[in-house]
């Protein structure tokens, strides 16, 4: 008989996962708040009940501030007009700015046992199959994740890109979409490609 399996698998996204629906000083609290205390509590529950999981991570916060992104195509959606990383602080670091950053917890992670899985969540939670959204993005989306999985010496495993389900279906034939994106991810090595709800 097969034994049912259970798959835990968790966004980890600070304060990336909404400031383009919503960008306030609670964001950034509770971007702060899941770096100092959410995520490392969780992994805490999960090690000492000998549970692994796959941690989708958005690939920008693995650093400890954010890469050159000057050579990035630009995304301009509806919903959010302006430069992609106009709240992105530049200068910043994980030391000043831990709800953008988390190398530290990345590393925590990596060590944890029993082994955690690291995945992608994209590289900046860019919406995949939205208006805005092109080819060029996708790829260099999966590009920077993959150099940076090359840096932090983490295998290019699980992508997971954020798109809204009720609109996947008409979404198939835009610039960047879920299609394209899984098969842009399969091309850049990546072994899996999956949506997820936004954010
Ligand atoms: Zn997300």
């Amino acid at each position: 008989m097969t034994r049912p399996t259970v798959v835990i698998s968790l966004d980890l996204e600070f304060s990336w996962g909404s400031f383009d629906l919503s960008y306030s000083d609670e964001l950034l609290k509770m971007g702060r708040w899941t770096h100092d205390i959410g995520a490392p509590n969780l992994l805490k529950h999960l090690t000492r009940n000998g549970l692994s999981a796959t941690w989708a991570i958005v690939g920008a916060m693995m650093r400890r501030s954010l890469p050159d992104v000057s050579g990035m195509p630009e995304v301009r959606y509806p919903h959010f007009p302006k430069p992609w990383f106009s709240y992105i602080p530049k200068d910043g670091d994980e030391q000043t700015h831990p709800e953008w950053f988390g190398a530290s917890l990345v590393e925590m992670i990596r060590n944890a046992t029993p082994e955690q899985e690291i995945g992608f969540h994209s590289f900046s939670h860019v919406p995949f199959g939205e208006r805005g959204m092109t080819r060029e993005r996708a790829i260099a989306e999966y590009r920077y994740c993959a150099q940076i999985a090359q840096e932090l010496k983490i295998p290019k495993s699980s992508f997971v890109f954020r798109a809204i389900p009720l609109r996947i279906l008409r979404s198939f034939a835009m610039p960047g979409s879920p299609v394209f994106a899984m098969s842009i991810g399969c091309r850049c090595g990546f072994r899996t490609a999956c949506s997820t709800p936004s954010p």
